[in-house]
């Protein structure tokens, strides 16, 4: 038990304005009894009038003087708050990834909307008929009117929903409130929450577990049983039934009064996704998803607080839903980027849901094809058990995949987009009436240089990831911020063929519609999907056959089954290979991966083409053979070799300025800050750089990072950073801290 001195408190916490915090003396009494999340009793203002508020944070630093500083009373018998553990998260979160206490509470606590959950409100006769017959006839004397239209009607119809009464009847409210003194009618209400599964209906269906299934199935119930919750990654591809573990897990956990948060990302959250849930837990499920409004989202949580649904599935953010008894959280598809939040506090939802889950005694379960290299070096040191599931179990089978060498193509003299391969595949699909997928994977590009003849990429010498090319003609490195001249001729083979990649989406619909003039193409990617149901109309619209082809950025290569599409092409894999930042390899990996399974999803196999200039990088080799195994043992080498995540930790510092020059100071200065602890606890810092993409509408980016193999001293720099900003209070600039980063800066 922790025997701190002071606790900060917020008084009166209203979600919809977070006051900022007050510290508070913890008397002898109660020293080592205080909790964060609990409710306490506080004397607050110059009357020192006793109000509740809530510990988010217990500290041994005063920031009053000492004899200033105000006792706590008591402990409220409310006792614990439903969002203790909400609250406590966030203090971790303040803690770990560096934001204001604030922010991080903004995040977990689910904004309070003004607007009023719509209530079922109905007034009803309080009164017998004869005497409502006695007012009815006194009122019409009076002239009363709208007493009079309200009360004859509910004379007849004896209840009326109370928007009937104030709309179409037009009776204010004050009139409704005056007979509701005189004690003639009553207003009821039910609060009808806002439910976004409602009133669909769903077939059953169920399964018999194969035995690789019962057995995890079975093992992590035990270990729950047994008081011994774990960490677990199931790795398995797509169709091969981890979906199906998580709803026994889950049913498992309701069987013994919990339970579950179940997080998918939002791309994933389809229709039929959810509709599997319903189907198996019913009405005990609930959504939620970024076209909720706020007060749909506010409801979801107090519906699980009130404890009226076991399981909620959603995005990132559904991790903070305020249950009472937290059994499990599943994290599908949890190497996906989407679960790293990109504002501040930038916590990862894997990190903050072990945290969660630590303090529920719940059970966190990890699932991904292509696992993040994180939980898979977890589950090879054996701080998580790793569960592999091999089959298929939808039927068809895994596609062929070719790799096509673009620098023979060149050597050959074709100059197009498209290898000849993938012309000629595509051309016998049209034939067939069957459908191709093209990709260009633009993620995270940063305009690298590479050399078309032999393939050879321009990389930093210190850092080892690609160097971007710069308006002012100089190469780039995003991390350390080295630069050299452009190059008119490759370094390896001489070739006067080098240079940067600039494809977009439009071009290759234009030179598909040259090639295939026949052929109906459809194209998705920002542009077209502007509008928020497009992105699901174009999807229908291909799924329904209403083009042989789609092009699109890595959009397409999630969420629908497309049972025609028979083959599937990646322009370039170099894109995101050459992206810049460490983690490039293993976003290809991943990506060429899922792009790959999205062929021969149906009866008939499918094919897969990778277009590339390396085809010998490892990530690119893998993927096609889908051999994770191999990828993670190379790929975990060259992290190892550099000192990059997960082999050591890595502290992405960004700093937002209107001036280019003060942002450089300050960035500046924070370096000397962070290199302070060099000497003791081994930090090591790189940059500071422009970040690449130095500049977003009058703010300049800068960016540094600091590494270290112990996450303890990157965060003991992170805090006398934020000590410094604290004291120098720039107005100008903001900074931002990223721990082990997931997107380049
Ligand atoms: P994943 O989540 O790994 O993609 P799913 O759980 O969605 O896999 O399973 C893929 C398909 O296989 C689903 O249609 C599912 O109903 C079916 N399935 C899963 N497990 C079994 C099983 N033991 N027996 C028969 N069908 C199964
Ligand atoms: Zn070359
Ligand atoms: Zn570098």
């Amino acid at each position: 038990m922790s025997r701190e001195i002071y606790a900060n408190i917020i008084v009166d916490i209203s979600h919809e304005n977070v006051d900022r915090p007050f510290q508070y003396r913890i008397p002898e009494t109660l020293r080592g009894r205080i909790r964060v999340g609990m409710c306490v009793l506080v004397p607050f203002g110059r009357g020192n009038k006793e109000l509740a508020g809530y510990v988010v944070e217990l500290t041994d630093h005063p920031v009053y003087l000492p004899e200033k500083t105000k006792d706590i009373v008591r402990i409220s018998d409310k006792g614990v708050l439903a969002e203790s553990s909400q609250i406590r998260l966030a203090a971790w979160m303040k803690e770990q990834y560096g934001s204001t206490m604030i922010t991080a509470l903004k995040t977990v606590l689910p904004a309070r909307q003004k607007m009023r959950t719509p209530s079922r409100r109905r007034i009803v006769l309080a009164v017998s008929l004869e005497t409502a017959a006695a007012v009815i006839e006194e009122c019409r004397k009076k002239r009363a009117s709208a007493r009079l239209r309200l009360l004859e009607k509910l004379y007849t119809e004896k209840e009326l929903p109370y928007e009937y009464a104030v709309g179409e009847l037009s009776v204010a409210p004050s009139v409704i409130r005056a007979l509701e003194e005189k004690k003639m009618i009553a207003v009821t209400s039910e609060l009808s929450y806002r439910n976004p599964v409602k009133g669909k209906a769903f077939p059953k269906r169920s399964v018999t577990l194969s035995g690789a299934q019962c057995e995890i199935v079975t093992d992590i119930l035990a270990d729950y049983r047994s008081g011994r919750p774990g960490t677990y990654l199931i790795h398995g591809i797509t169709g091969s039934g981890k979906t199906e573990v998580y709803m026994e897990l889950i049913a498992g956990m309701i069987s013994m009064g919990k339970q579950a948060i179940v997080l998918i990302p939002e791309i994933a959250l389809t229709y039929q996704t959810v509709s599997r849930f319903t189907s198996r837990f019913g009405s005990r499920v609930s959504v939620i998803h970024s076209r909720l409004s706020m007060g749909e989202k506010y409801d979801q949580c107090e519906r699980a607080k009130k404890g009226e649904i076991d399981i909620i599935i959603g995005p990132r953010s559904a991790l903070f839903t305020p249950f009472q008894r937290l059994g499990m959280i599943v994290i599908d598809e949890e190497h996906e980027s989407s679960y790293k939040s990109e504002s501040m506090p930038k916590y990862h939802a894997r990190e903050a849901a072990a945290k969660l889950a630590s303090y529920y005694g719940a059970s966190l379960v990890l699932g991904s094809a292509t696992p993040s290299l994180e939980s898979y070096y977890a589950s090879e040191n054996g701080s998580i058990r790793r569960y592999e599931l091999t089959q298929r179990l939808t039927g068809g089978q895994l596609p062929k995949v070719y790799v096509e060498d673009l620098r023979e193509e060149l050597r050959s003299g074709n100059r197009s987009i498209f290898s000849r391969k993938l012309q000629q595949m595509l051309g016998q699909r049209l034939a067939a009436g069957e459908q191709s997928m093209l990709f260009l994977n633009r993620r995270g590009y940063a305009g690298f240089i590479s050399c078309r003849t032999c393939g050879h990429v321009m990389k930093c010498p210190h850092c080892d990831v690609s160097l971007s090319a710069h308006k002012n003609g100089k190469l780039v490195c995003h991390y350390c911020g080295y630069e050299q001249p452009a190059v008119n001729t490759c370094p390896v083979c001489g070739s006067g063929y080098i240079l940067g990649f600039r494809a977009g989406t439009q071009q290759i619909e234009e030179n598909l519609h040259k090639l295939f003039p026949q052929a109906r193409i459809l194209r998705m990617d920002a542009d077209t999907t502007r509008k928020k149901e497009s992105y699901e109309e174009i999807l229908a619209a291909f799924a329904d056959g209403g083009a042989d082809i789609m092009v699109g950025t890595q959009m397409i290569v999630k969420g629908h089954d497309f049972p025609n599409v028979t083959l599937v092409g990646i322009l370039a894999a170099d894109l995101s290979l050459c992206a810049g930042d460490y983690r490039a390899g293993e976003r290809t990996f991943q990506l060429l991966t899922q792009a790959a399974g999205r062929a021969g999803r149906g009866v008939k196999p499918g094919e897969v083409v990778i277009q590339t200039y390396q085809p010998d990088h490892h990530s690119i080799r893998y993927a096609a053979a889908q051999d994770y195994r191999s990828f993670y043992d190379e790929e975990m080498g060259y992290r190892q070799m550099m000192g990059y995540p997960p082999a050591a930790h890595m502290l992405a510092v960004l700093v937002l300025s209107l001036n280019e020059e003060s942002g450089q100071r300050l960035a500046a200065g924070l370096v000397r800050e962070t290199a302070k602890a060099k000497a003791e606890e081994a930090v090591q810092v790189i940059g500071p750089a422009p970040a690449v993409i130095s500049r977003i509408g009058d703010q300049y980016r800068t960016v540094f990072y600091a590494k270290s193999v112990n996450r303890a001293a990157l965060i003991a720099a992170k805090d006398r950073m934020e000590i410094l900003l604290e004291m120098q209070k720039p107005q100008k600039e903001t900074v931002q801290f990223d721990f082990d980063p997931v997107n380049g800066y």
